[in-house]
């Protein structure tokens, strides 16, 4: 199995909230700070193939994430995104949804400059250990609060 997201020995640091059914991540490449994920614990290739309360409970969960990862990086807006196939650039064949804490000009003048760069994740820099324990401790205290 080399299935990344089912090694939970090499997400664990990555982890900054769990359910019975879903994982929240750091994602070791954000695009933009706080660029977090949300994956089911079991793996599902496809979105399409997701049960009525299954959805119901990652959609809840995409909300509150969402909302502390706004109060987190004091966002205004967000975006979320899901790449499903190789013609939509999926790169990791575990259902995984992508949420963007956004801030007015974050991504120098060109908004959506955010989906480009998911599709050229190949170049960005890998976060450092250092880096994610510091963005999931920021994460983690907006979540207690
Ligand atoms: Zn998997």
């Amino acid at each position: 199995m080399k299935c990344v997201f089912c090694n939970f020995e090499k997400i664990m640091n990555q982890i900054f909230f769990e359910t019975e059914n879903y994982c929240c991540l750091y994602n070791i490449k954000p695009v933009l700070p706080g660029h977090s994920l949300i994956i089911p614990r079991k793996h599902v290739e496809s979105f399409l193939d997701f049960k009525e309360d299954e959805l119901k409970e990652m959609f809840l969960l995409v909300q509150k994430i969402v909302k502390v990862l706004m109060k987190t990086y004091g966002s205004n807006g967000f975006n979320l995104g899901i790449q499903e196939g190789e013609s939509a650039g999926q790169s990791i064949q575990h259902f995984h949804i992508h949420l963007l804490p956004r801030r007015t000009g974050d991504m120098e003048g060109d908004p959506s400059k955010w989906f480009t760069r998911l599709f050229d994740n190949k170049n960005l820099p890998i976060f450092s250990e250092e880096d994610i324990k510091r963005n999931i401790s920021m994460i983690k205290k907006q979540l207690s609060d």
